[in-house]
This record gives structure tokens, sequence and C-alpha cells, in this order.
């Protein structure tokens, strides 16, 4: 099979699966115990949160386990509209999050707050002049993704962490298609809360991290035994914690000659594609070279998904998020503001693990696909 859906998960890899095993197998103790096994689970649990934090240069952060970006962002976006509601009701964000900041962001709205969406331009970003322009006195909180999952379209993060350096306004990143996959560090990006999820890097499903600044305060979601600093209470899954720093270290591991590998198969398939009539290309050349987006004329994009699935390739529509409804692509709309393109967009994602072959093998069978079904 030729997988080019990395965007919407990746396989385990064995490695994580291994350390998940193992820890589940001989650190079974909820680490809250009080007794020798409890403590060895939460020395693991703590060994666990502080490489999550090494690996991503966070020496005054701290990583709060949850059960994925969408927890992740929930806890971010409600925790700290909650907190701060007092010093002011004003949001910024963009017009092109994914659906668990932006349907947070709706719900927030009808709490009484209120979210300016600054528009992204051609290249599918917003700019930090944009978030300089749109903050007030009232503003405690920016919202952005990193890398976009439709188009792969990647904020200025750095450039809106230093705009916000100056203001009283946090800053919260959702990285679940950036981190592992671009480079990061929260040494030259100083923002103070960021979503990630395991499996976008061939962790776990049902694992991800909110890292946050070490004195940073926020109001829990979820209310309970008071675990994770009182943040989010639960019974911490610590083979889960273990297999998400396991993840993060392998994902981070010789990262610039992955990046280097996937940015060469993404101009191989933008050149190849370049060739094949009825197709535009959706993504700016800026964009993260693990996704590509293309709208595709002629044909029902869940057709071409369909054809392709017979021959052992897999590609998707709008990201697997949203694919299950037949709304156009919010992102693509956003970028290109038409809403042809973005009814007929369809995605492939890449991963440091696709090969040449792979790419090769899916130019033929995408032009062989289009053509039969044209
Ligand atoms: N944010 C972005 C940008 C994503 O791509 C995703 C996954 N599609 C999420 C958040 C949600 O992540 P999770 O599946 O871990 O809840």
């Amino acid at each position: 099979m030729i997988y080019l859906d990395n965007a919407a998960t990746t396989p385990p890899d064995p490695a994580v699966l291994d350390t998940f095993n193992k820890v589940y197998e001989s650190f079974w103790a909820n680490p809250h115990s009080l007794h020798r096994p409890g403590e060895r689970a939460e020395q693991l649990l703590e060994q666990a949160r502080t490489q999550v934090c090494d690996v991503l240069g966070g020496r005054d952060h701290r990583a709060v386990f949850t059960s994925g970006a969408t927890e992740s962002n929930n806890l971010a976006l409600k925790g700290i509209a909650a907190l701060y509601q007092q010093r002011g009701k004003h949001i910024i964000s963009t017009n092109s999050e994914h659906p668990s900041v932006e349907n947070v962001l709706c719900w927030l709205e009808g709490e009484g707050f209120h979210v300016t969406r600054l528009l992204v331009g051609v290249e599918g970003h917003v700019t930090a002049d944009q978030v300089q322009g749109a903050l007030t006195d009232s503003t405690i909180l920016v919202s952005t993704m990193f890398v976009n999952n439709e188009s792969g379209a990647i904020n200025p993060v750095g450039d809106i962490a230093r705009v916000l350096s100056q203001h009283q306004a946090l800053y919260h990143v959702d990285a679940a298609q950036g981190i592992g996959k671009l480079p990061f560090s929260l040494v030259d990006i100083p923002v103070d809360l960021v979503s990630i999820s395991a499996h976008k890097f061939f962790g776990l499903k049902g694992s991800g991290v909110l890292i946050l600044r070490e004195r940073q305060a926020i109001e829990p979601q979820l209310l309970g035994g008071g675990q994770e600093f009182g943040l989010r209470s639960g019974t911490v899954d610590v083979p889960r914690a273990a297999a998400m720093a396991k993840a993060l270290r392998l994902a981070i591991n010789d990262l610039p000659a992955k990046l280097a590998g996937v940015t060469s198969l993404n101009q191989i398939l933008r050149d190849g594609l370049a060739e094949l009539s009825g197709l535009v290309c959706n993504s700016p050349q800026s964009a993260s070279p693990y996704i590509l987006n293309y709208s595709v004329y002629g044909i029902k994009p869940e057709t071409l998904l369909q054809g392709l699935s017979q021959s052992e390739i897999y590609i998707s529509t709008v990201s697997a998020c949203s694919s299950k409804t037949a709304e156009p692509s919010s992102a693509i709309l956003a970028l290109t503001g038409d809403e042809a393109r973005a009814q007929n967009s369809i995605r492939f994602s890449l991963s440091h693990r696709t090969t040449l072959l792979d790419i090769e093998r899916f130019l033929e069978v995408f032009a062989a696909t289009l053509d039969k079904l044209r």
C-alpha cells in the first residue's frame, strides 16, 4: 500500500509500542499511590514529562499529559479565557484553525468573549503585523496553529511570539501538525502554551500534551483528584506518557535529514502533478513539505479517493476530522476564497517513511485513475 494520509494519523512506531507494553507490564501502579510501585510509576511519569520538555527546549515550561491535541486546545483556550476574563474578553485567532480551536472559539463567543479571526493571506498564514494591529487592552489570548492541517501553510509563530512579549496576551500554538516534523524550540519561539498530539508523529492515539510555562495558572476543565498539578484530574496513564516521550524523541532524532528527504519528495510530487490537467495546487511553496493540497476538477474527490483505494493508495479529501461532513474545506476556502476549489480539495500527506518509489508509483496510478474516472 501507499499511505499518503499521514496528516490524519501515522502508524505507531514499533519502538513506541514496545515502550508502552513494557511500561504497562512493569509500571502499571497508580503514580499517585504512596507505596513503592506507585513511586516507581511516578518516577517514570516525571521522567517522561521532563523528556518532553527537554526535547522542545522548554526549560521553564511543564508538560500536562492529555488525551490529544483536541483536549489540549480545549484546556488552553477555555482554561485561559476563564482565568483572565476579569482582565478582558478579547481573543485573537485566525479564520483557518482546526475545529478543536474554532469550535471552542464559537463556544467562547456564546459565553460573551469577543473573537477577532485574522484572515490568512495568499500564502495561507497570518502575519505578526496583523496580530499587532488587532491587539487591544482587553486582549487576553492569541491562538494560532503552527502548521495548517489542510494546506500545510506555516504561521510565523516566532514573530508572533515576539510581538506578544510586549503585551499581556498569552500566546497558544496548536502545533499538532508541526512538532515532530519541523524544527521547533521554545528557546527561540517563546510561546506560552503549546498543544501536541502523539499520533501525528508515530506515537499513540489518545495521547497529547499541553505545554505551558511553569508558573502559568489555568482554569482546569476536568475536576477531580487534582492530578497533573491540579490542571487535569484523572489517574495518569503512565505507559502512554512514556510512549509519548519516546515518540517525540524518535521524531526529533535526525529531524533535519528527515525534513530534507520529505522536502525533496514533495517537490517531485509537485512536479509530477503539474504535468496533469484539471488539477490546481492549493499549498503555497512555503508550506510544510509534509502536506500537499490540490483541487481536482471533473471528478468528485470522494470518487477519486475510492478509485485510488482500489489500488491500495490512500489519500484524503478534507481533513479526517471533518471528512464525514459534506462541508467544503474551511482552510482551503480561507486560503483561496473559492468555494469550488474548497469543495474539490484533496490532500496528500507525507512522512519521512514515504519513499521515492511510493511517489513514483503514486504518480503513475494517480494519472491512470484520473483518466479512467474522467
Ligand atoms: N489540531 C490540528 C492542527 C490537527 O491536525 C489535529 C488532528 N487532526 C488536531 C488538532 C486534533 O488532534 P487529536 O486527534 O490529537 O485530538
